[in-house]
């Protein structure tokens, strides 16, 4: 029985209410008043119910179509500006012990080399990573309770935020490990991560199983269940996620917005983010054995629903889709993104040698963290390495009220000014700091509070002066 209150994964995720929610969809394909009323509700910005999305989903018609670009290009702009945050991801341990079919770190694989970084590895990547100037990572990790016992995940977290080279420093650690047990959520809130990650794979129960024949991932329930356990543990933003490629899209996202209203209606708030990874080509795995693979059509339609569904929770897009790719979604609610990135084990201080390969996935844009802070600022981007939020302790349910209201505007524009401002002095090149500064000047005019203007303009001197980590 479908409840969305409910902490059990097969009634907040119901099967039933999904397709009958598909099958509602494509009863109201081509329903305009219906759709009318949709863009309606979605104009208002709180979002859309996960039937109201699905409608929209499979209708086809070319000009429904671009409506929806046009309002998700709209809501992006209201909430997020040009704003892009940046992250990158930092792989710890690629042993695992499950057998998701899709993933190269998939137990039978015998040919991937597998590795786990040292603490003295951490050191030498965390500074690589600080010298190309990253202030945001998200640690990425196995299961494997010999290998990677969450005391290891703990002493990594602890060693990133002890590391201080030169101008740099990481200032939020989000973490994509296993799912795992309300306790050791516990410890990693007192480890002071920022989101905790997990992505659902897909929410096909049946598939799920499929594609987990073996290891504690193989729990349906558990896994769907985990984001309850870590916000009963204390952690206030979690990030979800699907594999897009591993089931049909339409049952995805309607599970995906199942998944966030669930959330809401237990805890209050909703997810922080959500990410829109789709399979990759990498060792032992060809995305031509699946069958349920989107293409950027599909892909950009998601990522607009996904924007117009969710206002208020972050989209993050990662190195695994190409450059093409990303500047096509980037306006229709992307706010978040990776660049720099390397996804072997350790690789960031040295490149691994070509003999070994412990990636988990191809990455299609290979562009170094200055080529990717040009190029968004080329297109009027501001790239922006804040961290204020969570260092301010605006999480949770206090991060959304300040989103709901609008007021967080007052605080990442500024913020992304003066982060940028750091990145340019410390590590950009000279062509990127010429176009960065000329960026900032114009951009400090969109500051409509004088106070805060002032502020900003003040703390961009301090910046250029050599001081750092200012924050609103
Ligand atoms: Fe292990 Fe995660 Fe890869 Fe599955 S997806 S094999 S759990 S690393
Ligand atoms: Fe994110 Fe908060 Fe910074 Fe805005 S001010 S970019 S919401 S951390």
């Amino acid at each position: 029985m479908y409840n969305p209150r409910s902490l059990r994964a097969e009634e907040f995720i119901s099967h039933e209410e999904i397709i009958e929610t598909l099958s509602y969809a494509r009863q109201h394909k081509g329903d305009r008043s219906l759709i009318a009323e949709i863009f309606a509700k979605a104009k208002l910005r709180k979002g859309l119910h996960h039937r109201e999305a699905a409608v929209l989903l499979l209708n086809e018609d070319t000009d429904v179509t671009q409506q929806l670009y046009q309002l998700a290009e709209q809501l992006k702009q209201d909430f997020y500006g040009n704003r892009i945050v940046i992250f990158a991801p930092l792989y710890v341990s690629n042993y695992c012990i499950n057998g998701c079919t899709y993933c190269p770190y998939h137990a039978r694989n015998h040919h991937i080399t597998r590795k786990k970084l040292t603490q003295e590895d951490i050191v030498r990547e965390v500074t690589a990573l600080q010298d190309m100037g990253h202030k945001r990572l998200a640690i990425e990790a196995g299961e494997d309770p010999v290998h990677n016992p969450i005391s290891y995940i703990l002493e990594c977290i602890d060693t990133i935020y002890h590391i201080h080279h030169k101008n740099g420093s990481i200032r939020r650690v989000n973490v994509n490990i296993a799912a795992t047990t309300e306790e050791e959520y516990h410890m990693l809130k007192e480890a002071k991560i920022g989101t905790y990650i997990l992505f659902q794979e897909t929410y096909h129960k049946e598939s799920y199983e499929k594609l987990h024949p073996t290891g504690p991932k193989h729990d349906y329930a558990y896994h769907t269940e985990a984001m309850d356990r870590a916000m009963a543990g204390g952690i206030d933003d979690v990030g979800l996620g699907v594999l897009f490629g591993l089931e049909s899209y339409p049952y995805e996202l309607v599970g995906l917005l199942m998944h966030a209203e669930h959330l809401e209606a237990v805890h209050g708030v909703g997810p922080h983010t959500i990410s829109v990874p789709r399979i990759k080509r990498a060792d032992d795995i060809d995305p031509d054995d699946f069958d349920n693979g989107i293409d950027d059509d599909i892909f950009a339609k998601i990522c607009a629903l996904i924007r117009i569904s969710v206002p208020y929770t972050g989209m993050i897009i990662s190195t695994r889709e190409s450059k093409a790719v990303r500047e096509r979604v980037l306006p229709l609610g992307i706010s978040q993104i990776s660049g720099g990135s390397c996804t072997s084990v350790g690789g960031y201080d040295l490149p691994e040698p070509e003999e070994e390969n412990s990636a988990q996935f191809d990455v299609s844009d290979k562009r170094s963290l200055d080529e990717v802070v040009r190029w968004l600022m080329e297109m009027n981007d501001i790239p922006s390495f804040c961290t204020a939020c969570y260092r301010a302790g605006r999480t949770g349910d206090r991060f959304m009220s300040f989103c709901k209201s609008g007021e967080i505007q007052n605080f990442c524009h500024p913020n992304a000014l003066i982060t940028l401002q750091e990145y340019l002095e410390d590590y950009a090149s000279p062509e990127t700091k010429r176009i960065g500064q000329a960026l900032i000047q114009q951009q400090l005019g969109g500051i409509s509070n004088r106070q805060v203007r002032a502020k900003t303009e003040a703390l961009l001197k301090k910046i250029a002066e050599g001081e750092r980590d200012f924050r609103f």
